[in-house]
């Protein structure tokens, strides 16, 4: 049953803000988790991105300190008394963006702190007062040591994905950060999954919270088709090329697993002459920020990110999301088509499996709890990469290609990417040469504006060798038969 917001008797103040953002009724996280925090309970909610969470916690912290809400321009009528902890600087400009809508006609000031940008205008506007705080750990720990702000009247907390937060190795800093914080407060946390850890850090930080789940963390919409193809990874690329042509795709995700993947492929297909823009842990911030825009706006057709730098990125109406590479993380598939088929709207996820990809899937198939098809899918002719394998010599019928693939996997790092604070892994191997020196290069979108893809206004291809649409449906397991044993994760 539909719940709108007019049930809640929130302040007027916030349901203006709320009627303004066109939205009537409620989803099913903010109908569950709403009432229950205006009670002041503690809360451990999974819900997916896109479910609506970010208004499911802003909202009734809002109501609730409406008591509070003052006029003054004193910053000691201003202290902090709300503080939302996520894992990535995109996710918490998004979620303090969100806050400063819902709460643009109450006095109630907000704020966001993360890492990447210079600590002095973030230290004025600390300085102001501010009810909310949206932060990053490690920025806020800086402004904390800086003593640039004070948490002992926070009577609300929101640990934003919280798995993530423990992935990239936020532990210490977040029990750090909470020992600073009155005992007596309402916490709030949210994952996409309720792990041992996390059930850990919710024992030892939450008080007789009120479990909310509102959709499996496994769960991917209904309204995402969904295609694994299988793809050579030398043919990747040309594949991405073709299906965005065939379908006339506008925009789209293409996530890959590491760092430098993800820069590699940007430049590959900028130089190809498609309007792309990366997002990884290893451009600034304001290159981050900046390609987010590009792409928000429509300025950038492809979007090429990591896991660590999309993860719960709230952009709507992408007609697609690709799985450049199969993700580590089983869960991260769920992430990443979540960026389609948003709100209702039809999507399309596509993710090209190798031959290595094996255990990968088998992770996929336990998680989604269901058999995945992979299909074929046949490049036309004319797209294959020059000097690379005739059609029926795979890569890994190469005498030499497994060991390519091991050195290309060991120059990225076999790991996914961790933030700055991430606590560092096994010593990398110093990396193999690239073959092409442009890849030693940050990569640097032109971020120029095109008004059609370059996909479309490419000259028509000749038609393909057979029918560029799927080709055969076969059972994974029967698929993966033919493909050598899978190199281990770890290289
Ligand atoms: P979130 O899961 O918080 O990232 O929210 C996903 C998207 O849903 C955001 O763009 C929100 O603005 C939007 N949204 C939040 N609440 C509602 C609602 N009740 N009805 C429709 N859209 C909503």
């Amino acid at each position: 049953m539909t719940q709108s917001f007019s049930q809640l008797s929130l302040s007027p103040l916030l349901e203006r803000a709320v009627a303004e953002m066109g939205y009537e009724n409620m989803t099913p996280i903010q109908a569950q988790a709403i009432p229950v925090v205006l009670q002041g309970r503690d809360v451990m909610g999974a819900a997916q991105t896109g479910t609506g969470k970010t208004a499911a916690f802003t909202l009734p912290l809002l109501q609730r300190m409406m008591k509070h809400d003052n006029a003054s321009t004193s910053p000691a009528r201003h202290p902090v008394r709300a503080l939302v902890l996520l894992p990535t600087r995109e996710l918490a400009d998004q979620v303090a963006e969100q806050v400063r809508l819902y709460a643009k006609y109450t006095n109630l000031r907000s704020t966001v702190v993360f890492g990447g940008m210079d600590m002095k205008p973030q230290t004025a506007e600390l300085k102001k007062g501010v009810e909310v705080l949206v932060a990053t750990p490690g920025r806020l720990l800086d402004h904390i040591e800086a003593k640039n702000c004070v948490l002992n009247q926070v009577e609300y907390v929101v640990l934003d994905e919280a798995d993530r937060m423990l992935d990239i190795g936020f532990l210490p800093d977040l029990q750090r950060i909470l020992s600073f914080l009155p005992r007596q407060r309402t916490t709030l946390l949210f994952s996409a999954t309720f792990s041992p850890e996390i059930k850990r850090l919710a024992n030892s930080y939450l008080q007789d919270p009120v479990t909310i789940e509102v959709a499996r963390s496994n769960a991917t919409a209904s309204t995402v088709e969904q295609h694994f193809y299988r793809v050579d990874d030398d043919d990747k690329r040309p594949v991405l090329k073709q299906i965005l042509k065939e379908r006339g795709l506008k925009q789209a995700f293409v996530f890959v697993n590491s760092k430098l993947g993800c820069a590699r492929l940007a430049r590959s297909l900028e130089r190809e002459g498609l309007n792309t823009t990366a997002l990884h842990g290893d451009k600034s911030q304001d290159e981050r920020l900046k390609a987010l825009e590009a792409f928000k706006s429509g300025a950038v057709d492809l979007l090429v990110c990591t896991d660590v730098a999309a993860r719960g990125l709230d952009i709507k109406d992408v007609p697609a999301v690709f799985n450049f590479d199969i993700p580590f993380n089983a869960e991260d598939y769920v992430h990443r088509i979540g960026r389609t088929g948003r709100a209702g709207a039809s999507g399309l996820a596509v993710s090209f499996v190798s031959g290595r990809d094996a255990r990968l899937m088998g992770d996929l198939e336990k998680l989604l709890g269901k058999k995945l098809e992979l299909e074929a899918l046949e490049l036309e002719a004319d797209k294959r990469p020059a000097g690379r394998f005739n059609d029926g010599q795979r890569a890994w019928q190469q005498p030499d290609a497994g060991r390519e693939e091991r050195d290309i996997r060991e120059s990225r790092g076999s790991r996914p990417e961790r933030e700055s604070r991430a606590p560092v892994g096994r010593p990398a191997r110093a990396p193999r040469a690239p073959a092409d020196p442009l890849f030693d290069k940050p990569y640097e979108s032109s971020l120029a504006a095109e008004v059609t893809p370059a996909w479309e206004s490419a000259q028509k291809q000749p038609t393909s060798r057979v029918s560029p649409n799927i080709k055969t449906r076969k059972k994974l397991p029967a698929l993966f038969k033919s493909a050598p044993t899978p190199e281990p994760e770890n290289g």
